[in-house]
């Protein structure tokens, strides 16, 4: 039955995909990329001679009912980003839901995904979690921050390494300087690290060069102390 797939690839290391998200690659109609250069360098050092065609934030709203209509008409796809796994901060929401609108079966391979081993590597509570992606640059930032003031449970950011420094300052503002927070970049590549302390501390971090305003970040930040309840036996 034609369907929809939606692969992860890596996030740095090449060897981060699985036999199945090889397999399957292969195997479909047609792969729908974000960029189809960035993703040939992938599929050729796979060798993957599937059909390639981009689908990305610029053409996914002309473009998706194409699509759809192609797997109702009994094509396979599979969609895939630059890294990671579609939809996650990346393209790939829409169609997703314009399959699942049209009764069409989709079916995520588990995968790379940069949040989940950032979260886990952070030592920070990873029982509850609330992934946050991009912060709006300018409209809208302030309200998101105010509104995870009182947020308990571990806060997820993906932030780039130009405005880092900026949002460390401003979470400060807002969470407080004494908040452990933890940065960890480039996942997987060469140059990973995984930075922790206070909010503070990570901005004095920064000024002494022990971390990098450089490469892919995962910014996450520790969910506000619970108030210890009252004991009932008093
Ligand atoms: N779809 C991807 C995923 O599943 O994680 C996310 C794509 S989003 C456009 C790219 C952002 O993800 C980067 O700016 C960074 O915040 C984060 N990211 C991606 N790869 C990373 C890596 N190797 N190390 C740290 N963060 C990474």
């Amino acid at each position: 039955m034609a369907k929809l797939y939606v692969v992860p690839t890596p996030i740095g290391n090449l060897g981060d995909i699985t036999f199945r998200a090889i397999e399957v690659l292969k195997s479909v109609d047609l792969i729908l990329a974000e960029d189809t250069r960035t993703s040939g360098k992938l599929l050729k050092h796979y060798e993957i001679s599937t059909p390639v065609q981009a689908y990305h934030m610029h053409n996914e709203h002309r473009n998706t009912d194409y699509f759809v209509a192609m797997i109702a008409n009994g094509k396979t796809l599979a969609l895939i980003s630059d890294a990671g796994t579609p939809a996650i901060s990346d393209p790939g929401f829409m169609l997703v839901r314009s399959c699942v609108k049209n009764n069409i079966v989709v079916e995520c391979l588990p995968g790379a995904t940069a949040f989940v081993p950032a979260l886990v590597d952070s030592g920070l509570p990873s029982d509850r979690f609330v992934f946050e992606g991009f912060l709006p640059h300018k409209k809208g930032r302030k309200k998101r921050l105010e509104a995870l003031i009182n947020e308990t449970r571990t806060l997820i950011f993906y932030e780039s390494p130009f405005r880092i420094k900026k949002t460390l300052v401003q979470m400060s503002e807002y969470f407080g300087a004494d908040r452990q927070a933890v940065v960890a970049r480039e996942l997987s590549k060469i140059y990973e690290s995984v930075n922790r302390g206070t909010l503070k501390n990570l901005v004095e971090q920064i000024d002494e060069g022990l971390l990098k305003e450089k490469g892919e970040i995962v910014l996450l930040v520790s969910g506000k102390p619970e108030e210890k309840r009252k004991s009932n036996s008093q």
